[in-house]
């Protein structure tokens, strides 16, 4: 039986991948931004590839605050943009 893997959609570049080949950006109900590695948290979240590139392209066209619903601090986009780049280092060569 053929199994449904889950897509999303990066904001950064647009195109849909497995739903755990992305990092997951997520506002929590209390208010804070933060990368969450086990997709599992609560709140609104956005997608992205694990890429510093599609990062970038998402922050510059404004797609966090659009899809989190809420101004996110530049310190905060630093922070979050550091945090990826260094999930892009341990990214498995076959992508
Ligand atoms: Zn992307």
């Amino acid at each position: 039986m053929e199994k449904t893997v889950p897509m999303r959609r990066c904001v950064g570049c647009g195109a849909s991948y497995p739903k755990k080949e992305l990092l997951r950006v997520v506002r929590t109900p209390e208010g804070d931004v933060v990368l969450d590695a086990t997709g599992k948290r609560n709140g609104r979240g956005a997608y992205v590839c694990r890429s510093s590139e599609c990062f970038r392209t998402a922050r510059k066209k404004r797609r966090f605050a659009t899809n989190l619903g809420a101004e996110i601090p530049e310190e905060l986009l630093d922070g979050l943009e550091r945090e990826i780049a260094a999930f892009e280092k341990e990214a498995s060569p076959s992508r």
